[in-house]
């Protein structure tokens, strides 16, 4: 089962890519744990990408493909894996289809969590944080009794500058913008599965068993 999951921020991912692991036993890998168990285990590419890292640049994609061609020839990869936040560019897919060719193997599907940018807005825009204790909450799905005030201690409920409308708006912009050649990209190698995000989190997870259940 080799897997794909992609998703603009507040798709819900994180939720999904949790219950996929449960559920079917493979590794969730994703580019960010990929990266520090590299620089941890102290392998080559992994001093490489930290020295990138360091200075504050980018990752080169030949650093960044041969450590997911590390890991992924992983015995605990041998069953699947789930990818999540690579590949990133088109480039990036074609060495994944390439490494995989390789190694005798191909993706299976590509699962692609839809949910339409209003809602992405609500999700994103809704987290209110107390100035007193740090407890979160958010508008639609975790309000507070009183608007504006923190159930536990009465403090009063602000919202991060990272969480405003206009910043989101870019950032869910900008993703879209980098996402579109890739669904593109794999829509044409036919592995690309749109699942709806717009419903429960449980009926959400309920569509991607169906779909994988036709998977070994
Ligand atoms: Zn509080």
């Amino acid at each position: 089962m080799n897997l794909v999951l992609m998703g603009l921020p507040g798709a819900g991912k994180g939720t999904q890519a949790e219950k996929i692991v449960q559920e079917y036993g493979i590794p969730h890998i994703s580019t960010g744990d990929m990266f520090r168990a590299a620089i941890k285990e102290g392998t080559a590419l992994g001093l490489q990408a930290k020295a990138y890292m360091d200075r504050g640049d980018l990752v080169p994609d030949e650093v960044t493909i041969g450590i997911v061609r590390e890991r992924l020839s992983k015995d605990d990869c041998q069953k699947g894996f789930l990818l999540d936040g690579f590949p990133r560019t088109v480039a990036q897919a074609e060495a994944l289809e390439a490494m995989l060719a390789e190694l005798g193997r191909s993706i299976d599907y590509v699962i692609n969590i839809e949910v339409d940018k209003a809602l992405l807005m609500e999700r994103l825009t809704g987290r209110r944080i107390c100035k007193e204790c740090g407890a979160t909450y958010h508008l639609v799905f975790n309000p507070p009794a009183k608007l504006g005030v923190c159930d536990k201690c009465g403090g009063e409920l602000y919202q991060r500058a990272d969480d405003n409308e206009e910043t989101v708006a870019n950032r869910l912009e900008v993703n879209m913008k980098q996402t579109q050649p890739l669904l593109d990209f794999y829509r044409a190698k036919g592995y690309l599965r749109n699942i709806n995000g717009q419903q429960e989190i449980e009926q959400v997870f309920a569509d991607i068993c169906e779909l994988l259940g036709g998977l070994k």
